[in-house]
């Protein structure tokens, strides 16, 4: 890290899957997959490691925003018995795909202005 960035600032540029360095370069080349460096200031983003974070921080966002829907839909309609499981399997499904490589970028920030261990 060339200047100290604020832990906020590289946890934003992250979530929006931004180089957390630079902020001038994609920090994914596939779904999931980090670039080997980054393509403006070459900072390497392979080696840092998120492992279960972003799996743990999805799920607890998604499940917290279908909870309340479960009960509206279950409860509060009158939607034949399949629909409101259909419903809720597309919007976990969706928010979980969406929100996945956010978080994942979103760790591989705070794990690297932290200087935590990345292996
Ligand atoms: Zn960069």
């Amino acid at each position: 890290m060339d200047f100290k960035l604020s832990k906020k600032t590289v946890m934003s540029r992250g979530f929006r899957m931004r180089c957390p360095n630079c902020n001038a370069a994609p920090l994914f080349r596939a779904y999931l997959k980090p670039v080997e460096a980054c393509t403006s200031c070459a900072q390497p983003w392979s080696e840092v490691r998120a492992d279960d974070g972003p799996a743990w921080a999805t799920m607890l966002v998604v499940l917290h925003v279908l909870a309340p829907v479960f009960h509206l839909l279950v409860f509060r309609t009158e939607l034949p018995g399949w629909a409101p499981y259909t419903i809720l399997c597309g919007l976990g499904l969706g928010l979980s795909l969406l929100l996945l490589p956010r978080f994942k970028g979103l760790f591989i920030g705070l794990i690297w202005a932290t200087g935590a261990p990345t292996s």
